[in-house]
């Protein structure tokens, strides 16, 4: 039994609560969305002020060389690199991970041309749509007999994986359940078959520990603005093994890959380095913003976080189980540690209306096709006490079935 004092007591102890204080979150909001977009840093506004008056307004085109725009990129990927096992130079901020996708998955089917019966590329079914349809117009554009193989649970994985199999693109943590998969043991059983791996992270970057190098993985791709807090839209990372950045040139050639982006050169010369897959002028804007929520994890340690992700999820879960029992909710995120990422997703049939309801009590979660309420456990700003209050309206909710009034029936267009 989990009672109010005991979540008070469990913040009182808590060497991370302090954290919180970085962060600008509305007064009376328990925000429980930052899967999906990060809360604002503070000094976000402080940082846009220097990008935009000095950088912009005072130092106009020298900031190019001044301020380091040419270099952010490549400067950023290093600060981030930190959070996920990479070595120096392995990682760039740029462009969407939908871009990113496209472009590591070009380099990981040009290898794997060497080997021309590989010819399949393997994904979950239950992939973050944008995966998927991004395979697709790769596979549609290059016309070369690639087939897109689906899978229905993770566990599926090793009995699809073989001599054909080119590349598998996997969800570290899937974006509607939760599941977190091993990275290290997938790895270890697609390079048996000879197969190339593409991580998306964009729902573990920042609320797992991630080892890039120490799994052995070889692509990954990822959001800074979901746990990394970078703001809306900010642009992508994008990592690529060492012993993979110049095997091939991704098909994005634009000129800031280019070896001697200012000779001016007619033809394309591909960086010999993880430059190469930049593209055209980055958003510096918005990517300047990513080093504010950066900066944040790395006052801390990733592995400190988890265990803080792991007590706050689990609690969730008791506390789902002992106030909310006999309300139809269905937990279909994993209860094993080693198998569940940082947001937990329960089943209801009205699970959109009771969404809708949280929010207009200031309990922000959001919800996914099917059924899915999603409740993003964010352990930078989130205390236990928050967890017992959301928990505490969830019931409301759902004992005077609020849910039901008409205004939260109608569905907008970002659910
Ligand atoms: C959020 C998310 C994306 C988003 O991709 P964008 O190109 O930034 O829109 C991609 N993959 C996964 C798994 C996600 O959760």
């Amino acid at each position: 039994m989990i009672t109010f004092e005991q979540c008070q007591q469990w913040d009182a102890e808590d060497e991370l609560a302090n954290l919180k204080s970085q962060f600008d979150l509305p007064q009376g909001v328990i925000y429980l969305d930052g899967n999906s977009l990060g809360a604002k840093p503070i000094k976000a506004m402080d940082c846009a002020q220097q990008v935009i008056n000095q950088q912009w307004g005072t130092d106009l085109i020298n900031s190019w060389n001044k301020a380091g725009w040419w270099d952010l990129p490549v400067r950023l990927g290093n600060k981030i690199g930190q959070l996920v096992g990479a070595r120096e130079n392995e990682t760039v901020v740029t462009d969407t991970t939908s871009m990113n996708l496209f472009k590591v998955l070009a380099t990981a089917i040009g290898i794997q041309q060497q080997h021309p019966t590989r010819k399949t590329i393997i994904a979950e079914r239950d992939s973050f749509p944008t995966d998927l349809y991004m395979i697709e117009g790769f596979m549609a554009l290059i016309n070369q007999g690639y087939k897109l193989q689906l899978i229905d649970q993770p566990e599926d994985l090793p009995q699809y994986l073989d001599e054909q199999t080119a590349v598998v693109v996997l969800s570290h943590v899937n974006y509607r359940t939760g599941y977190l998969h091993d990275m290290a043991a997938v790895n270890q059983q697609a390079h048996a078959q000879g197969a190339l791996i593409i991580w998306d992270l964009c729902h573990s970057i920042g609320a797992v520990p991630i080892d890039l190098n120490g799994s052995n993985s070889d692509f990954a791709i990822g959001c800074t603005y979901k746990y990394l807090n970078g703001g809306p839209g900010s642009p992508a990372m994008l990592w690529v093994h060492s012993r993979y950045q110049t095997a091939f040139n991704q098909p994005l050639s634009g000129w800031w890959g280019h070896a001697k982006p200012f000779a001016m050169d007619v033809s394309y010369t591909p960086a010999d380095n993880v430059r190469r897959y930049l593209c055209g002028t980055q958003p510096i804007v918005s990517m300047s913003l990513v080093e504010c929520g950066v900066d944040i994890f790395l006052q801390t340690d990733m592995q400190a976080l988890r265990q803080k992700s792991l007590r706050l999820t689990d609690v969730l879960i008791q506390l789902l189980e002992q106030e909310c029992a006999g309300y139809d909710l269905t937990l279909i995120t994993p209860r094993e540690h080693l198998h569940r990422g940082s947001h937990i997703s329960v089943r209801h049939p009205h699970g959109y209306a009771i969404v809708q309801a949280l929010i207009a009590r200031g309990v922000i979660g959001d919800y996914r096709e099917p059924e899915v309420i999603r409740l993003g456990v964010t352990p930078l700003y989130l205390s236990f006490c928050d967890i017992w209050q959301a928990v505490q309206h969830l019931k409301q909710v759902l004992v005077s079935q609020e849910w039901a009034q008409p205004q939260f029936q109608t569905r907008r267009q970002v659910t």
